[in-house]
């Protein structure tokens, strides 16, 4: 979906184009933070573009099916993320010179794309939600069996009251990020994907926050080693700070939110 040339978190801005031909489409323009097109193992591509501009605007775009060895489609470089490769997946810009691909390789129909784009999104944003819970999890583990283990000015770090005071707040921060998540599963499942929307975008600004938070935390206790790749916790902070622009910049979530506050009121 994400495109150098537009600001992406409004999807709509969307310019890279499909056009129909014949028996097939004809796809144009350019496309980066693709993730996972530079594995060797990525074989096909659902490109998101524009088929109709004059249509209204959330049926202007549509979802495309594009292996990636289709003459005019270029992997142009990968984007490493705060240093990190994310080798074999990692991220890649990616163009589209004229790539033709057969009519049948459109999903759903044309104008679409935001219908497919709705279904995934919830269902990936929740899993992106659990994994960063679980990554604070660790990282609170690892903050007390470091802070155990060491002794500073006569004591251990865990004897320190701000210490204690920053392991509080983690643990506190994490179990109401894990219910808020379950609350999102649970309605995802009770009720769907479009009733439980301000949950998923709650969780969505939530759990990647507290994770960056309970992280920072972690590595301030591990010291110089915080930061190292011995306990994980420098790319775990990477990953919770990316967490809060993939599918969606936090500003763009806490906007859903509030229109959907603001609606109950008239
Ligand atoms: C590691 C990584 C992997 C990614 N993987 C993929 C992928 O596989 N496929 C894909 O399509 N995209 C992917 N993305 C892209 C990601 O979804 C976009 O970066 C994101 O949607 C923001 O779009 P943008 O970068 O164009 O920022 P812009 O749209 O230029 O926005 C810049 C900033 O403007 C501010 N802003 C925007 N809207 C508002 C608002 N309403 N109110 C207040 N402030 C606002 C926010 O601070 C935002 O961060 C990935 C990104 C990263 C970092």
């Amino acid at each position: 979906m994400t495109e150098p040339g537009v600001a992406s978190s409004d999807a709509t801005n969307m310019e890279l184009t499909i056009q129909p031909d014949g028996n097939e489409y004809v796809i144009e323009g350019r496309k980066w933070f693709t993730s996972g097109a530079n594995d060797p193992r990525c074989k096909i591509m659902i490109v998101m573009g524009l088929t109709d501009s004059e249509a209204e605007r959330h049926r202007r775009h549509s979802m495309i099916l594009v292996p990636k060895a289709t003459e005019g489609v270029t992997v142009m470089r990968h984007l490493p993320v705060f240093g990190y490769d994310e080798a074999p997946h990692g991220h890649a810009e990616v163009n589209f010179d004229k790539a033709r691909v057969p009519r049948g390789n459109m999903l759903l129909g044309e104008g679409r794309g935001f219908e497919i784009a709705q279904g995934r999104l919830g269902p990936g944003r929740i899993h992106h939600c659990m994994r960063a819970i679980g990554m604070a999890e660790r990282a609170l583990e690892s903050m007390c069996l470091r802070a155990k283990a060491r002794t500073a000015f006569g004591k251990t770090i865990a004897e320190q009251g701000v210490v204690q005071a920053q392991i509080a707040d983690s643990r506190m921060e994490i179990d109401q990020a894990r219910l808020l998540t379950m609350k999102a599963a649970w309605m995802m499942d009770s009720a769907g994907n479009k009733a439980a929307r301000a949950e998923i975008a709650m969780i969505k600004v939530v759990a990647p926050n507290m994770a960056q938070r309970v992280l920072d935390r972690a590595i301030q206790i591990h010291g110089g080693a915080g930061v190292t790749d011995d306990f994980g916790l420098a790319r775990g902070w990477a990953l919770a700070r990316i967490l809060r622009l993939a599918d969606g910049p936090d500003e763009v979530h806490r906007a859903q939110i509030a229109r959907l506050e603001l609606r109950k009121h008239g």
